[in-house]
């Protein structure tokens, strides 16, 4: 889907060309992305993950992104992974189209203004709350402008997380140290039954590894973690298999723990009925988040638990690294 006024800028009017040359027919658009007759959710929510839209970012201003940085940086919104129990469910909803915003240097100009007012302050910016923006970077080339970008602006930081692991586009760039590059792991049984068409540990460890060799400060995100029979080993041996590839070059690590809302778990439920992510809210505690939604989280045993095991184990394979937050 292209909207009409994404043809106004280059990247529009290429990504609609190479797109076509592949021989995928493209709608063009006014004002609102046309929708097709699908029936049911399941059968919507497995379109729009296929689904590529090409649009113009107008809003005023960026959203903030608390914990991970100051601001998302609008680049790309959606994933065309099925991750199961994936985060973007409670926003994305039935149409989870893979939307690429194409007015990339007007985003970039905005974000040099927040870093100007916030100075002597830095300002941290976050490219991936609302996406993996590497699934579609072959596409785009838009990580590798903003690397560029904020390598030469004082004050700036950019990070991105992501699951994907075509990177050859970004290590050869003059990055400055000033982006950091995370990369989303997990232990082999939530690999085998919640992630669909997304890569493997391995190639995701050997990404991180291209990444820390070509300069890059690079953490990992271990989120979802789940707890159940067997956590610990299996949490173990893929921290092992991490350490070994990457050792002192990781700098650090985020860990979340699993969590649903009732919105997330209504939209997994539809999009992937024979799913097996714990959704049982009798095994969880209520909580009110920061964006004002509750949301199921562990019972505060299991998550000490699951905090002292995580917190111990790094310290002994990664020395080096440092744990940035804990939730
Ligand atoms: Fe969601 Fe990340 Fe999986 Fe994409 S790769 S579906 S963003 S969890």
């Amino acid at each position: 889907m292209v909207q009409k006024t994404a043809l106004e800028y280059p990247l529009g009017r290429d990504l609609k060309e190479r797109i076509e040359s592949r021989g995928v027919r493209t709608i063009v658009y006014d004002k609102r992305i046309p929708v097709s007759g699908e029936k049911s959710f399941k059968e919507s929510y497995h379109r729009g993950k296929r689904t590529m839209v090409l649009s113009v970012w107008k809003e005023r201003g960026f959203r903030t992104c608390r914990p991970s940085a100051d601001y998302q940086l609008p680049l790309v919104s959606g994933c065309p992974g099925l991750c199961e129990y994936c985060y973007l469910n409670t926003n994305l909803g039935r149409r989870p189209y893979v939307k690429i915003n194409v007015n990339v240097e007007e985003i970039l100009r905005r974000a040099g203004e927040y870093v100007k007012e916030r100075r002597p302050g830095s300002t941290v910016f976050e490219g991936a709350a609302t996406s993996d923006p590497v699934a579609v970077e072959g596409w785009t080339g838009s990580l590798r402008r903003a690397v560029e970008f904020f390598a030469s602006l004082d004050g700036a930081g950019f990070r991105f997380v992501t699951k994907y692991t075509d990177v050859k586009g970004l290590t050869g760039l003059a990055h400055g140290g000033k982006t950091e590059i995370r990369f989303s792991i997990n232990c082999d049984t939530v690999l085998a039954k919640y992630e669909n068409g997304i890569p493997r540990l391995l190639p995701r460890l050997k990404a991180a590894g291209a990444c820390a060799c070509a300069g890059y400060p690079v953490g990992f995100l271990v989120a979802p973690i789940f707890y159940f029979e067997g956590w610990r080993g299996e949490y173990e041996r893929m921290l092992r298999t991490a350490a070994e590839q990457l050792g002192d070059k990781l700098s650090t690590f985020e860990l979340i723990t699993h969590r649903f809302t009732a919105r997330s778990k209504s939209i997994i439920l539809q999009a992937y009925p024979d799913t097996q992510v714990p959704l049982d809210e009798t095994e969880r505690v209520f909580k009110f988040g920061q964006f004002g939604y509750g949301k199921y989280v562990y019972p505060p045993e299991l998550y000490a638990e699951i905090r002292e095991f995580f917190s111990t184990a790094i310290a002994d394979l990664f020395p080096h690294a440092r744990i940035l937050y804990f939730v």
